[in-house]
């Protein structure tokens, strides 16, 4: 028996419990590993509440993150002792996942914990952190420089926005924070925004383009702010689309596509090919300042993880949750 989150859905309805969980819960996976922490990112909240159907089986134990160390391997690759970050895959959806002390798993799902970080830096990070990454990859590999122009990015302190201000802010971009929040004005731009902009400036229908001004976003939002934030960007300049925090639709013309080559890149971080992910981390390594993520991370015990699920969906949280498990 171990200590977890376990969703169930039944004659009683969907509920989500901190409870004592039996073994014979976890599928079939060839490695074991304790979990030292994990993390809550929106789509665990909309898991835990079940505010939209992320969990496809029952019970469920959530949680698309986890960090910890291996106890049983029959992988060629991993070796009790072992210290693995898993981000993805289904984990928490369709595979038990790390908001417990125990999973278990399938070896090829598994990255090394980069040296750089602890366990609990890896969960800080987590996949929030580490699709911002991807988002600023993109924007490099199509060619996007710091001396291009700004970059806006969008959800600003949500985990995904906080991580890629700072990452930005480190490879010498100049960022436009778009947030609802701008009471947090402050701390956005502690971690390296230069100009803060209130979300309603893009969250409302506007014309199919506009003047000229980000040479790339990354955008956590969807719907009328990407569109808005597309035809507002630069000629051959590129977006990195990966959330849907304000609405899936996607309510847009062709115009900056066309018109202006504006270049729409959809980031997927949960099947992610194993060498997109390693270099997703290695650069996180390189790149991401630990002072930061600290100032941006709040740390809770399991128990609490049921009630702030609801508050980052609720919009209330800034930056990064991270879950101790082993309390
Ligand atoms: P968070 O909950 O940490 O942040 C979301 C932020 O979006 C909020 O903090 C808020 O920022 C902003 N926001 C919330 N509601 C609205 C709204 N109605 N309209 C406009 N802005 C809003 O989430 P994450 O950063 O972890 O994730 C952000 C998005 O990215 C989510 O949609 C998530 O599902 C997606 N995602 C996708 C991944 C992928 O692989 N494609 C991986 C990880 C996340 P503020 O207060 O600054 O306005």
């Amino acid at each position: 028996m171990f200590k977890g989150i376990l969703i169930t859905k039944d004659e009683a309805g969907y509920q989500a419990r901190l409870q004592e969980i039996d073994d014979a819960v976890l599928p079939e996976g060839d490695v074991s590993v304790r979990v030292a922490w994990s993390t809550l990112n929106y789509k665990d909240g909309l898991a835990i509440t079940g505010k939209a159907p992320v969990v496809r089986r029952f019970p469920m134990v959530p949680g698309i993150d986890l960090a910890g160390s291996v106890i049983e391997s029959s992988s060629s690759v991993w070796k009790p002792g072992d210290q693995v970050v898993l981000n993805g895959w289904g984990v928490g959806e369709t595979h038990c996942g790390g908001l417990a002390e125990r999973a278990r798993v399938r070896g090829e799902w598994l990255v090394s914990l980069p040296q750089r970080f602890t366990p609990r830096q890896a969960m800080a990070i987590g996949t929030a952190g580490y699709t911002a990454m991807l988002c600023v990859l993109a924007l490099e590999q199509h060619g996007v420089k710091p001396e291009d122009g700004e970059i806006l990015v969008t959800g600003a302190n949500g985990g995904v926005g906080s991580v890629a201000i700072a990452l930005l802010a480190t490879l010498g971009y100049r960022t436009v924070a778009s947030t609802g929040r701008v009471a947090e004005a402050e701390h956005l731009r502690a971690l390296g925004a230069t100009a803060v902009i209130d979300r309603s400036e893009l969250s409302t229908p506007g014309k199919p383009i506009g003047k000229e001004r980000w040479a790339g976003v990354v955008d956590t939002v969807g719907s009328h702010t990407l569109a808005n934030a597309c035809a507002t960007t630069r000629y051959r300049g590129a977006v990195a689309a990966c959330g849907l925090a304000g609405g899936m639709d996607f309510p847009a013309t062709v115009a900056p596509f066309i018109l202006r080559g504006v270049t729409l890149y959809g980031i997927d971080s949960v099947m992610a090919p194993l060498a997109v992910r390693q270099e997703a981390w290695q650069r996180l390594a390189r790149d991401l300042d630990p002072a930061k993520l600290e100032s941006m991370t709040r740390e809770i015990g399991l128990d609490e993880a049921l009630a702030v699920a609801g508050e980052l969906l609720a919009g209330k949280v800034r930056g990064r949750v991270v879950v101790d498990v082993n309390r």
